[in-house]
């Protein structure tokens, strides 16, 4: 049999409000995966962000350079519409625990009812991340603690930066 040459391209939305190491270790281990992958930003206007989006995907721009076949986007509306705008077959979300679950299960069998042809794929999270959110690493950076190694070096210093702006 012929090996099949369908290209995937997948696309990996989220807040990102910003970025953290758990999200850039399932980016890397995701970007080997698929042929192409984009990182999608949720422009979401009833959650209250930290980052402008603008400054949301200048960080994952600066963040992703070593990875070639990583862009950045962002999309309001459905996902599984701006997969389809883009030409992804693929969704890529990260577990973290069981909590995760339940939601992420909801959202899959949802977008797979909304677009049949699109898969959502789970990559566990990290072991050394899976505890790791952007609302967590926001709260403590806001509370003065160590979040070294959690966020990339340059969210590290866009973080205090913002946070002794707000002080
Ligand atoms: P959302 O607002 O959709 O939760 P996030 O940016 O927080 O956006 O998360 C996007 C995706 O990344 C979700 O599937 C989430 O489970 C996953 N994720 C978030 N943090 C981590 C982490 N530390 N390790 C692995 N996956 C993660």
């Amino acid at each position: 049999m012929a090996a099949s040459t369908t290209s995937i391209t997948a696309i990996y939305p989220g807040s990102f409000d910003p970025i953290t190491s758990g999200h850039l270790d399932l980016i890397a281990r995701g970007s080997r995966l698929v042929d192409r992958l984009i990182v999608a930003i949720l422009r979401n206007e009833s959650k209250r962000a930290l980052f402008s989006v603008e400054e949301r995907a200048e960080m994952l721009e600066q963040v992703l350079k070593p990875y070639p076949n990583v862009e950045v986007g962002s999309f309001a509306g459905l996902t599984v519409a701006y997969a389809v705008e883009r030409g992804a077959n693929l969704i890529l979300r990260g577990i973290r625990a069981i909590s995760d679950y339940e939601y992420e299960l909801q959202m899959a069998l949802m977008n797979r009812r909304l677009q049949p042809g699109i898969e959502t794929v789970f990559l566990m999270a990290g072991e050394t991340y899976s505890f790791v959110s952007s609302r967590l690493v926001k709260e403590v950076a806001s509370l003065g603690g160590n979040i070294s190694g959690l966020v990339p070096p340059l969210v590290e210093q866009r973080l205090r930066g913002r946070i002794a702006q707000r002080s």
